[in-house]
C-alpha cells in the first residue's frame, strides 16, 4: 500500500469512506479555484462534518507531514485553495449548519460552510442585516469570507468582515482546538486571535465555527449615478462628497470601458460617451435617505457632474445598481479569458491609479477596464483576452506587475479584498518589507511548526 493508499484509508476512518475522494472527476474539479491559470493537483478531497473529524484529519495530516489546503466554495481570486505541493483538500462545505441568529446579542452563530446569502436572508428575515456582502454571495462561504476578510458594496459605512466577527473556533495543525473572542462589545484578555485569522487564507488555522455580529436592518434605502467627461473629475467627486459630512452606503465607479461594455451587454441606457460614472447610495430613515442623497449629488455637480440622476422608486434603484453588477459579466463577454484584480489606494490618488491603469494597457495592448469601491480607494483592473495568445497572456502578467508597483508607489496596497494567496506571494515583501515578512513567517511557524496548512501561500 502507497502513503496515499493508507492516508486515504485512515481519513475514511474519520470521516467516513464517502467523505474522502480521490476519483479523478472530485481531483479536477478542486485543482482550481475561481482564479485565472493557477492549478494544482490534489492527492485527496476530504469532507468533514464536525469540529472533532476537523480536528482527526489535522492530527493525521500533521503527523504525516502531508499539506492541507482548506476550501469553502473555491471563489477566491488569489489561488487561494490551489494545492500547490498536492496533499488533502480540506472541503468544508459539509459543515453547513446555521445555528442561531439571536435578536437579544444580535449575533447568528454559523458553521463554516454556510453561504454568505443564507445568513443574509436569515438575518432579514428577523429585521436584521449582515452588512458583508462580497459580489459572490449566492456561492461563497462565510469561512471563506472570514479567511479573505471580504468586503462589498456596502464596505465603505458598514466596513469589512473583520468587523463582523466576534468568536471563532479553529483547529491548528496537530488538532488543538482553540476559541478566541465572545459576544462581548468590550474584550482584551490576551492577544486578539479571532483578528488575526481573519485574512489569514487558510494559512494558520481550519476555522469550524463563527459568531458573527448583526446589525438593525434599516428602514429604507435610495441610489443615484452620476456621469462625467473624466475619471478624474469623479474622483474629486468621490473626496468632495466624503468631507461633506455623509457617508454614502455604496459609492462605486465604472470608467469609460466599462460603461461601454455594460451598455453594450445589459442595455439599460448608459451615456457611452461618458468618461465615468460614479453609483451612489444611502440607507436609514426616509428623511436621512433623502437628504443624503442630494447632498451626494450637488457635490457631483460641483466637481462637473453632466447628469446626475436620483432613483425615484426601489424598482429604479435596482436598475441603477444592476449597471455595476453586470460588469463583470459584461466584460467577460469580451474575451476567452477575464483576469479580474484588485488593489487599493488611497482615496486621494484614485484618478493618478486609473491614469497608470490606462497607460499600462495601452503599452502593452490590452483591453483593461476599471470599476470599483471608489469610496474605499478599492479598484478592480480587469483584462480581457484570449486565453489562447500566449503572448497577450505574458504581456497581462507585465502589465499587473506594474500596476501593483504604482500601487505600492502611492502608499497602497496589492489587495483590498481578494487576498494574496499565490498570485500576489512575490509582490507581498515590496509592499511590507523583509522585516513585516520575516515576522509574518515567524507567527506561521507558531501555529503551523511543520508547515501543513496551506503551503506555498502567506507564511511561506
Ligand atoms: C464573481 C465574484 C465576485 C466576487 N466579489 C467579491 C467582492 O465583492 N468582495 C470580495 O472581497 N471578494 C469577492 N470575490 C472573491 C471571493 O468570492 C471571496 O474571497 C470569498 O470570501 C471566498 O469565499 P469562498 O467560500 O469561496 O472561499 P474559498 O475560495 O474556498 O477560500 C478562500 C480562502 O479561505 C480559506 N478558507 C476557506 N474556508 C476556511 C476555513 N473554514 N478556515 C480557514 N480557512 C478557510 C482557503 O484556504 C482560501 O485561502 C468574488 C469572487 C467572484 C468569483
Amino acid at each position: 500500500m502507497n502513503a496515499i493508499d493508507s492516508l486515504h484509508q485512515r481519513l475514511a476512518g474519520v470521516v467516513g469512506a464517502a467523505n474522502v475522494r480521490h476519483d479523478s472527476g472530485a481531483l479536477l474539479s478542486y485543482a482550481r479555484d475561481a482564479t485565472p491559470l493557477q492549478r494544482g493537483n490534489p492527492d485527496l478531497i476530504v469532507f468533514p462534518h464536525s469540529t472533532d473529524e476537523v480536528a482527526a484529519v489535522l492530527r493525521i495530516a500533521d503527523e504525516a507531514r502531508v499539506p492541507v489546503i482548506p476550501r469553502g466554495a473555491g471563489t477566491n481570486l488569489s489561488g487561494g485553495t490551489v494545492a500547490v505541493n498536492g496533499g488533502i483538500v480540506l472541503a468544508l462545505t459539509r459543515m453547513n449548519r446555521l445555528l442561531e441568529v439571536d435578536e437579544g446579542d444580535l449575533v447568528a452563530v454559523c458553521q463554516p460552510g454556510v453561504r454568505t446569502i443564507e445568513l443574509e436572508d436569515a438575518a432579514s428575515a428577523k429585521g436584521l442585516l449582515f452588512p458583508p456582502d462580497p459580489g459572490s454571495h449566492t456561492t461563497s462561504t462565510l469561512g471563506g469570507n472570514v479567511a479573505e476578510c471580504s468586503g462589498g458594496l456596502r464596505a465603505l459605512k458598514y466596513g469589512v468582515m473583520r468587523d463582523y466577527v466576534l468568536w471563532v473556533e479553529a483547529v491548528l495543525p496537530g488538532g488543538v482546538v482553540i476559541r478566541s473572542g465572545g459576544r462581548l462589545v468590550k474584550d482584551v484578555a490576551g492577544y486578539d486571535l479571532r483578528r488575526l485569522l481573519c485574512g489569514s487564507e487558510g494559512t494558520l488555522a481550519v476555522m469550524t465555527e463563527l459568531t458573527l455580529r448583526l446589525v438593525p436592518a434599516p428602514a429604507c434605502s435610495g441610489t443615484g449615478m452620476a456621469y462625467f467627461a473624466e475619471l478624474s473629475d469623479a474622483a474629486r467627486a468621490v473626496s468632495r462628497v466624503l468631507s461633506s459630512g455623509v457617508l454614502p452606503v455604496t459609492l462605486e465607479f465604472l470608467d469609460d470601458v466599462c460603461i461601454d461594455a455594460v451598455e453594450e451587454y445589459a442595455q439599460i441606457g448608459l451615456n457611452r460617451t461618458a468618461g465615468a460614472l460614479l453609483i451612489f447610495g444611502q440607507d436609514g430613515d426616509q428623511p436621512t435617505v433623502d437628504h443624503d442623497l442630494t447632498r451626494i449629488a450637488r457635490s457631483c455637480e460641483a466637481e462637473g457632474a453632466r447628469n446626475v440622476h436620483i432613483a425615484s422608486s426601489p424598482e429604479e434603484a435596482g436598475e441603477l445598481l444592476q449597471a455595476r453588477r453586470a460588469v463583470l459579466p459584461s466584460l467577460s463577454r469580451l474575451g476567452g479569458l477575464t483576469i479580474l484584480e484588485d488593489a487599493t489606494v488611497p482615496r486621494s490618488r484614485i484618478a493618478e491609479m486609473v491614469d497608470h491603469i490606462q497607460a499600462v494597457a495601452r503599452r502593452h495592448r490590452l483591453k483593461i477596464g476599471t470599476f470599483g469601491h471608489a469610496g474605499d480607494g478599492n479598484l478592480h483592473p480587469t483584462a480581457v483576452l484570449d486565453p489562447a495568445d500566449e503572448d497577450a497572456v505574458r504581456r497581462a502578467e507585465l502589465a499587473f506587475e506594474e500596476i501593483f508597483a504604482k500601487a505600492i508607489e502611492l502608499h497602497g496596497s496589492i489587495t483590498g479584498e481578494h487576498g494574496v494567496g499565490i498570485v500576489k506571494l512575490a509582490f507581498l515583501e515590496r509592499q511590507l518589507g523583509p522585516d513585516h515578512v520575516a515576522l509574518l513567517r515567524r507567527i506561521k511557524t507558531a501555529f503551523d511548526p511543520h508547515g501543513i496548512l496551506n503551503p506555498g501561500k502567506l507564511g511561506s
